[in-house]
């Protein structure tokens, strides 16, 4: 049906009416006075979501981009780098380190489990002549619904007291705890239709005094994504080159919904959202794909066994206009995934649950009671 779509990948993430609605408007010219006051307002807020009272800077790209800003800013040819990869992200972190000639050490888990900070630990520590110039890593692996443990990893990066730490919080940022000045993160990485609940369209890279000490002598080549004009022209208030005006009118309502509802709220909006999301399909007697203990804020994998993973996808959007993300790559057709980020409500996530266990009868899956996969997720909101 016309305008029911419910999105439920992890991004695009669904808009507020309000943050669409201020984006009608007609653009505003980015020289103008009026132009600077929604900057300055933006660019504060930007700082309150990242805990942080360094830089964050808005740049016009997709998350990558914003990635790839967050290495060429700080690094030269051939600087050792070490990634954690356990999925797609992680990987991509490795292929963008790669095109620019950086030497890359690979800590890998497989798809679904969580990095070892140990084994950081223990490369981190054999590094006594310092050679790691950065630790790179995913914080949130969007590709399997794997949230990776920062906070270990990055007390590691410190204690080697060179590196820096650079992460993609791309599907953590705006809905898990990341206390970038409490934790000491040099860069950080995230992009608008994510948990920011605004359209594609804009990258966000936070940098701390460190990673700016850096700057100053990193020789990567860089020129649009060259983060100190960024830096320059936001301290006036304006940006380098011009940026998606209707973004940031978007982008400036988003942040006042953000701060009414606090960070804590919606810190705990997405556990609740997680917990009730896996405890469903817990009792829909369909596995998990990644653990417990390192579930994503943003998205629940499920690897079903006994039904077809694209069937489900298939009727779940056919039916009842309800769109969920597939497998990536080698997990194409045997994963689903259930984004749970940004603009996503309690009911939002019983309706989806509802409509997955509709899905299952019409499917001819029977290994479950109806009503099991509702009641276990209201149970999660019951008690929250
Ligand atoms: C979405 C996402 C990105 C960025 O992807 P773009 O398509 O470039 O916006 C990066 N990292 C993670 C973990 C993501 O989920």
């Amino acid at each position: 049906m016309d305008d029911k779509l419910m999105l439920m990948i992890p991004g695009p993430t669904p808009v507020p009416e309000q943050v669409l609605l201020a984006m009608a408007k007609h653009p505003i010219g980015h020289r103008s006075g009026d132009f600077s006051k929604i900057m300055a307002e933006v660019t504060e807020n930007l700082k309150w979501l990242h805990q942080t009272q360094n830089d964050v800077l808005s740049l016009t790209v997709s998350g990558t981009g914003a990635m790839e800003a967050a290495i060429i800013n700080f690094l030269s040819p051939g600087d050792r780098v070490l990634v954690g990869n356990n999925g797609k992200f992680g990987e991509r972190w490795v292929e963008v380190a790669k095109a620019y000639g950086l030497t890359v050490d690979i800590i890998t888990a497989e798809w679904g489990q969580v990095l070892d900070p140990e084994q950081f630990r223990q490369v981190l520590e054999a590094d006594t002549a310092k050679t790691i110039k950065a630790v790179i890593i995913t914080h949130s692996e969007t590709s399997t619904g794997v949230l990776n443990d920062l906070e270990t990893i990055n007390r590691h990066v410190k204690a080697h007291g060179e590196a820096l730490i650079i992460v993609d919080t791309v599907t953590s940022l705006g809905a898990y705890n990341v206390p970038i000045d409490a934790w000491g993160l040099d860069v950080v990485a995230s992009g608008s239709q994510k948990g920011y609940m605004v359209p594609p369209g804009l990258g966000f890279v936070a940098v701390g005094a460190r990673a700016w000490e850096a700057y100053k002598t990193a020789k990567l080549p860089r020129f649009y994504l060259d983060l100190g004009k960024y830096r320059k022209d936001a301290a006036k208030n304006t940006t380098p080159f011009t940026p998606p005006v209707n973004m940031f009118f978007g982008l400036q309502v988003a942040l006042h919904m953000m701060r009414a509802e606090g960070l804590d709220n919606i810190f705990a909006r997405h556990q609740r959202l997680t917990q009730a999301t896996r405890a469903a399909v817990k009792a829909l007697g369909l596995p998990l794909f990644a653990p417990d203990q390192a579930a994503s804020p943003a998205i629940t994998s499920v690897m079903p066994d006994r039904v077809d993973a694209e069937q489900i996808r298939s009727v779940m959007k056919k039916r009842y206009d309800i769109i969920l993300a597939g497998g990536q790559d080698h997990l194409k057709g045997k994963i689903f995934r259930i984004g749970h980020l940004g603009f996503v409500s309690d009911r939002d996530i019983l309706t989806a649950i509802a409509a997955l266990e509709a899905t299952l009868q019409e499917l001819g899956y029977e290994g479950f009671t109806p009503g099991s996969g509702v009641a276990a997720a209201a149970k999660v909101f019951a008690n929250a």
